[in-house]
């Protein structure tokens, strides 16, 4: 996947209320949060955001307001974003793996149907290619 490019401040904070409506693109939040964890200004632009829209939250929920910690709200927030964004990663990984290995296992297969005497090597690959598989996805 390519590398999420720099966003320029003005993109930055066109992305501040999809952000805060959590309707952001992985592809875009990426970026978004790179360009907020280094860029001051944007930062307290999103904080400012992020705390009247929960100002508003709580008065349309009539809600408490005691454990209201707006920086660690905000920390939070973008440490789960970044979670998400690296597990989305780590799935299209794993998915180019398992393409790769049933390409593999077709030529294999293919091989096969030509030259019947490699059937057992075949045999041992698949045999290790469903070890790798079970230990990929459990
Ligand atoms: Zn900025």
């Amino acid at each position: 996947m390519a590398q999420a490019r720099n966003l320029t401040c003005r993109e930055a904070s066109r992305l501040i209320a999809p952000y805060i409506r959590k309707e952001i693109k992985t592809r875009e939040a990426e970026a978004f949060v790179n360009h907020i964890r280094t860029c001051p200004d944007c930062y307290d632009d999103l904080e400012m955001n992020l705390l009247v829209h929960n100002a508003l939250d709580v008065l349309d929920n009539d809600r408490a307001t005691d454990d209201f910690d707006i920086e660690k709200k905000l920390k939070e927030d973008l440490d789960r974003t970044e979670l998400r964004i690296r597990k989305g990663k780590k799935r299209n990984r794993r998915m180019s793996i398992l393409i790769l290995f049933v390409e593999l296992l077709l030529i294999l297969l293919a091989v096969n149907a030509f030259l019947p005497a490699v059937g057992d090597v075949i045999h041992r690959a698949g045999e290790a290619f469903i070890t790798f598989l079970t230990g990929l996805f459990t």
